[in-house]
């Protein structure tokens, strides 16, 4: 994850930091911080708003809104997202595009491919204010550019216990070389030709290189 954005995340939300695309850090495991989730038989993510950076002064952030502007009144990671979701919706831009990775275990990222920013609310839970960002996923990154002339088909995320299945039957390893390193899980009959996302069977684990010269293939 860190050597595709070039940069060691440290945030879970992260506002246009490539430029052209925003980055956001997902998990669903049932001890995350955040309540995102995963609708539309894995198309759609509903991910959650971030809370107060934890200071001195800010003991539990748990027990107060989730901020959209930060004490000095600049947008927080919350107001940025919830701008770019407005602006999508008022049709004065294009909606956000935003890759997502997914914790699946401690130290374990996987790219959970590329979405759009849709829309973004706030709701009450547990008396206090958060964000709910609703993000679409978009088939490949090869598409951004095609979209406006042929009508896409949303993508599907591989459910987190797949990949977690995935993982250990594969021993955390590249099928073809056995590197450990930048691995992505990868539909051996790809989900566009109709290959499943929800069995492991359909999934195995590549590395950066052996996963991008099959997709060359592929393509
Ligand atoms: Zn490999």
């Amino acid at each position: 994850m860190c050597n595709r954005e070039g940069l060691s995340l440290q945030r879970g939300m992260n506002f246009r930091i490539g430029g052209t695309h925003s980055v956001i850090l997902m998990s669903v495991r049932p001890n995350a911080p955040y309540q995102d989730r995963v609708e539309d038989a894995g198309s759609t993510l509903i991910y959650e708003g971030h809370d107060a950076p934890k200071s001195t002064s800010m003991p539990n952030p748990k027990l107060v809104d989730q901020p959209e502007k930060s004490r000095t009144g600049r947008l927080t990671e919350n107001g940025k997202f919830l701008r770019g979701a407005q602006s999508y919706k008022a049709g004065v831009k294009d909606p956000e595009l935003v890759r997502v990775y997914e914790k699946i275990k401690s130290g374990i990222w996987s790219y959970n491919g590329l979405f759009r920013l849709i829309d973004a609310w706030t709701e009450f839970a547990n008396n206090r204010r958060i964000f709910k960002f609703k993000l679409r996923a978009v088939e490949s990154e090869l598409n951004i550019n095609k979209t406006r002339t042929s009508p896409e088909v949303p993508t599907r995320m591989i459910p987190t216990n797949v990949k977690r299945e995935v993982w250990r039957r594969d021993g955390g390893k590249c099928v073809v070389c056995g590197s450990d390193r930048n691995l992505h899980f990868d539909h051996v009959i790809p989900w566009s030709k109709g290959g499943s996302s929800i069995t492991a069977s359909n999934i195995q684990l590549l590395c950066a290189k052996h996963n991008i010269e099959k997709r060359d293939r592929i393509i």
